[in-house]
């Protein structure tokens, strides 16, 4: 692109700037991206810190302060009442928080379609170190215990398994063999003697 000018009062046309455009097959730069939106799991460091919304759906109220309006002082004295009371959290998980989390964990590494589950020799329902977990996602999920896993601390599918399974044995060919006696070379022996 080449923009052309005539200064006021002079006959010469000259040439100003030239610049270049993008063609349809040029690599361009990516669409920009808020740097809330391009957070991954994992890419949180020690210290730092990353708000939730007032009013992200994944969370609800655990006690409602009334419809009366009030300041922050009452505001606070609820909370107070509400913690003596041994209502804990502020807010917890909406049922669209906690549907979200169980699709995450049934599509991701802990779920049936991961490629160690699908060579799996079983499921984790009748692993000896799966962990039950309480709530409405009991009946789906719970938790490997199994220290050499690769899940092991991980959620993971009541239809998710790897080859850590409680109850795998090999099969007779891939046991380890037992080995020989061992042979004793007695030559430097003597040699050491002599010296
Ligand atoms: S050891 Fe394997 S099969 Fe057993 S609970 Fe853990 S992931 Fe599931």
């Amino acid at each position: 692109c080449v923009t052309l000018v005539r200064a006021p009062r002079q006959k010469h046309v000259t040439v100003a700037e030239t610049v270049l455009l993008p063609g349809d097959e040029a690599i361009v730069a990516p669409e920009w991206v808020p740097y809330r939106e391009r957070i991954r799991p994992g890419d949180l460091s020690p210290g730092d810190l990353l708000p939730v919304a007032d009013d992200d759906p994944r969370l609800v109220p655990t006690y409602s302060f009334g419809d009366d309006p009030l300041d922050a002082d009452e505001k606070a004295q609820i909370r107070q009442v509400a913690k003596d009371l041994g209502l804990g959290r502020s807010r917890t998980l909406s049922p669209e928080g906690r549907e979200l989390a169980a699709q995450r964990w049934y599509d991701g590494d802990g779920g049936p379609s991961a490629p160690i589950a699908q060579s799996a020799p079983d499921q984790c329902t009748s692993c000896g170190f799966l962990m039950r977990i309480a709530g409405p996602l009991a009946e789906t999920f719970g938790v490997c215990a199994n220290g050499d896993a690769n899940d092991d601390g991980r959620i993971v599918s009541l239809d998710h398994g790897c080859g850590a399974h409680s109850e795998v044995r090999l099969a007779k060919k891939h046991e380890p063999q037992p080995l020989p006696e061992p042979v004793i070379d007695d030559l430097d022996s003597s040699l050491i003697e002599s010296f």
